[in-house]
């Protein structure tokens, strides 16, 4: 079993090296009075330990046990007259039936360690052949993604939105990442969550946010009209400061009006509050850039985000949309939300429009602006420019 304490890096921060070596100690004794003792416990590094539990009559034994483990985490931690909450996660292999050397055995706890941590940590997991092929699968993407990111081998595409009001105004444009050079996976909502967890997202965060604006700049040469440009931006970008001088660098080397930008961030960047990710989104927002909460509807939906930070828009996800068409209660509801979030001059979008009994639903429930493959898929930059010249 490969144990790993939850954001400890958290809690040298805020009480200082001293007091999480101390919590390491206090571990460590928890873990041992739940174990046998001859049964070896031992640290890894870090705030890593690993602990063998053998004669196990059945691999439920094994849950139980890591389960008491954990629980002893339910009490508080007092080191030095500082109470401190602590948890931790848990990965297991067994043996022999997923290994037989202490290689396999480990990196499978770590595997399964780390499924725990990404379903939200303060768990066990037991190691289970798929987690393999979904790991391999992972370090496969990422493998390729580090070339593709060095060689730049990604394309942009645009998805229109439009004003509900009149059905043929384009008001702004969605930034969609495309990889059609990708061997294992070319879906971004595969790969761009394996570039966050790899740290490769700000690179390409990075190269986005160029290209895009680069695009900008030409396609307002040939369009002679105002629209904006949105650029999803991960809650991995938000936790640096130097995002707001590159986002104001790029925009004033493609002379782009900041008005004319919005960021689409999604809510779990505000979960933790974290002080940077409010102070850049803040700063963007004092440049004059916009900010819209993408997908809401399907996360906590938090009214206390919308008063918080400075949001400008609301992106109502594709499944509020189809709960709504189906059923009148969720179809008020839609109404409901659209109507608090004017009054506090919150613009609202609809995602995934599909069809027009879909168009018509969003259309008497007060949304302001449209997107989805009613009106049209992401775009080419060429077939952008043909789109908005037909539209205008
Ligand atoms: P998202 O930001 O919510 O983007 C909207 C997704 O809905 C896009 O999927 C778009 O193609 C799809 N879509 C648009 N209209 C419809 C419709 O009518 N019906 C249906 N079923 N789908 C529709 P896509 O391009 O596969 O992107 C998926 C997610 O990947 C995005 O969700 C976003 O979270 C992420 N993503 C895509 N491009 C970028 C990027 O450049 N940067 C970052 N950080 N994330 C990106
Ligand atoms: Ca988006
Ligand atoms: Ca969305």
């Amino acid at each position: 079993m490969l144990l790993d304490l939850d954001h400890f890096k958290n809690i040298n921060d805020t009480f200082g090296h001293d007091i999480g070596d101390r919590l390491l100690i206090e571990v460590a004794q928890r873990i041992q009075n739940e174990l046998r003792a001859e049964q070896i416990l031992a640290r890894l590094g870090g705030d890593e330990f690993a602990f063998i539990i053998d004669e196990l009559p059945n691999i439920h034994v094994a849950q139980v046990i890591a389960q008491r483990v954990l629980a002893t985490f339910d009490n508080l931690f007092n080191i030095q007259g500082n109470t401190i909450h602590c948890s931790a996660s848990i990965g297991v292999s067994v043996f022999p039936l997923n290994g037989d050397n202490k290689e396999v055995l480990l990196k499978f706890a770590d595997i399964a360690m780390y499924r725990a941590k990404n379903l939200g940590r303060n768990q066990v997991c037991i190691f289970q052949d798929n987690m393999n092929l979904d790991f391999q699968r992972k370090y496969q993407i990422e493998l390729e993604l580090r070339e593709a990111i060095s060689e730049s081998n990604f394309e942009l595409h645009f998805q229109p939105i439009i004003c509900a009001k009149e059905s043929n105004k384009v008001i702004g444009i969605e930034t969609l990442i495309r990889w059609p050079n990708a061997v294992t996976s070319n879906n971004p909502s595969e790969f761009i969550p394996i570039a966050e967890q790899s740290r490769l997202i700000e690179s390409l965060g990075n190269w986005i946010i160029k290209s895009a604006l680069q695009y900008f700049e030409k396609m307002r040469t040939i369009v002679n009209y105002d629209f904006y440009i949105a650029i999803n931006i991960s809650s991995y970008q938000l936790l640096n400061l130097n995002i707001v001088n590159f986002i104001s660098k790029q925009l004033s080397n493609h002379n782009i009006s900041p008005d004319l930008l919005v960021v689409e961030i999604t809510e779990t960047s505000l979960l933790n509050e974290d002080i940077i990710t409010n102070s850049v989104l803040k700063e963007l927002h004092n440049l004059g850039v916009k900010i819209a909460l993408d997908d809401f509807g399907t996360g906590y939906s938090s009214i206390s985000h919308l008063l918080n930070y400075p949001i400008d828009i609301v992106k109502l996800d594709r499944t509020l949309i189809v709960a709504a068409e189906s059923n009148t209660k969720n179809a008020r509801l839609m109404k409901g939300i659209n109507k608090m979030l004017k009054s506090i001059e919150v613009l609202t979008i609809a995602e995934g429009v599909e069809n027009k009994a879909q168009l018509t639903m969003v259309q008497n429930n007060s949304v302001d602006f449209i997107q989805g493959y009613y009106y049209s898929k992401p775009l080419s930059y060429d077939d952008l420019i043909s789109f908005v010249g037909l539209n205008n």
